[in-house]
């Protein structure tokens, strides 16, 4: 059986994302982009899952969730939280 890995990582509704950047200043490690002026999770696998750039956003476009991550990517298990299903 194959094992599913998620982390632990931002989610963007790009819907409502109005693009003011907040959240992408509010992280330290620079996972965070703007992408056709909505924000993008560019680099999970360097996000550390602390949530510092959930409380930034001023209409809630953003919140934590489990994200299944691609196993053929390089994943550094050591940064975040991960659990495997
Ligand atoms: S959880 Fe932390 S490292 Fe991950 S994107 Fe948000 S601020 Fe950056
Ligand atoms: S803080 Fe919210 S509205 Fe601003 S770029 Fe990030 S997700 Fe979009």
């Amino acid at each position: 059986m194959t094992v599913k890995k998620y982390k632990w990582v931002p989610v963007i509704d790009t819907g409502r994302c109005n693009g003011c950047n907040a959240c992408v200043l509010a992280c330290g490690p620079k996972c965070l982009e703007l992408v056709q002026d909505a924000a993008v999770l560019t680099k999970p696998d360097i996000c550390g899952s602390e949530e510092h750039c959930i409380a930034p956003c001023p209409i809630g476009a953003i919140r934590m969730g489990w994200v299944e991550m691609d196993e053929n990517v390089d994943w550094n298990l050591k940064r975040g939280k991960w659990r495997e299903v």
